[in-house]
């Protein structure tokens, strides 16, 4: 789940300018398969259909590996179909970078093959992720944007209507696509580490710590230096209402040990200046404090979350306005009081 508060927008502006240096681009009926290392493409939705989430396609001797599926099934379906353009090895293993609708909702389009995730994401995905908070305030959201632009339709005339017609066909195919889904949970779990040598490549699986869930993790591809983060470490600040925020610094710094020359993130564009670690840490740092701080001398979660002043981040992470994120300072309030 990628965070919607106003910093992430304004920062996506900020990592438009920061595209990981130019590699070779294939381009499919739905996505962009960047070749990021021989036979390793980092895959994102071409904007044909909602993929929302960002993947990873690692080709073997004999099959392939993907990391996260995409929002739903049909999502899914046309990875699959983007991999076929590049390979006609049989995907047999997917992994899970973490829990999330966004990033796992997908897996049915897989079939029957290996799935692996953290023990963390399997007890959420075995447990009742159709009511989970993140994946149900998605759900309205998505009414939303639909009503919002069946409206906008009404209201509107000449050229304009062609584009709002096309974007609420795009937005009614994602929300049909929505009753196709059914949680698959991994069938096979890790605590803290992983590694498939199977195949010519090695391919670790990292858990460094909680951070945007209780079980995101990292896969390392140590001989191509490259690590796909999924949503744990983004360009800029990730989403935070089902996170462990506290810890996230340490998580990340944990993370940092490992010898990688790309970060592939859940969401965005992959990039190599690393100082973007260092920034994220130091938010979450101050994050913590503050909301410690405000939490002890009474003020509420709301009054908290318009309060808190972290411009201090304005100029590495874009943060120009007083206060962050409700649903990250709900969270913290509910983990400090123990009540999630
Ligand atoms: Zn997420």
């Amino acid at each position: 789940m990628r965070a919607s508060n106003s910093i992430i927008i304004s920062l996506s502006a900020l990592l438009l300018l920061n595209i990981s240096s130019a590699q070779e681009i294939i381009t499919t009926d739905s996505h962009n398969l960047e070749v990021v290392a021989d036979g390793v493409y980092f895959a994102t939705g071409n904007g044909t259909l909602y993929t929302m989430s960002n993947a990873l396609i690692i080709v073997r001797d004999e099959d392939v590996v993907v990391v996260d599926s995409h929002i739903t099934p049909a999502a899914g379906r046309a990875l699959l179909d983007s991999i076929a353009v590049v390979t006609d090895k049989p995907v047999t293993t997917l992994i899970n970078s973490h829990f999330h609708y966004d990033h796992a909702n997908g897996v049915p389009a897989f079939g029957d093959i290996q799935i692996i995730g953290h023990e963390y994401t399997r007890a959420k995905l075995t447990g009742d992720p159709m009511n989970e908070q993140t994946f149900v305030a998605s759900l309205a959201r998505f009414d939303r944007t639909l009503a919002d632009l069946e409206s906008r339709l009404d209201a509107a005339a000449g050229d304009e209507r062609g584009e709002i017609q096309t974007q609420l066909e795009f937005w009614r195919a994602h929300v049909s696509a929505q009753g196709e889904i059914d949680p698959v949970p991994p069938t096979v779990s890790m605590s803290d580490r992983m590694t498939l040598y199977r195949g010519g490549r090695e391919i670790q699986i990292h858990f460094f710590g909680r951070a945007h869930t209780g079980g995101d993790v990292g896969i390392y591809l140590p001989a191509e230096k490259i690590l796909f983060t999924g949503d744990m470490l983004l360009g800029g600040i990730s989403y935070m209402g089902d996170g462990f925020v506290s810890d996230w610094a340490q998580t990340l710094e944990n993370l940092k040990q490992l010898d990688f020359e790309l970060i592939l993130p859940g969401h965005g564009p992959g990039f190599r200046d690393f100082e973007r670690i260092d920034n994220v840490q130091a938010y979450y740092r101050d994050l913590t404090e503050a909301v410690i701080d405000m939490k002890t001398r009474g003020l509420t979660a709301a009054e908290t979350a318009a309060r808190v002043d972290l411009r201090a981040h304005a100029e590495t992470l874009g943060v120009r306005n007083l206060g962050a994120n409700l649903e990250a300072v709900r969270r913290m309030y509910g983990l400090i009081d123990g009540t999630n």
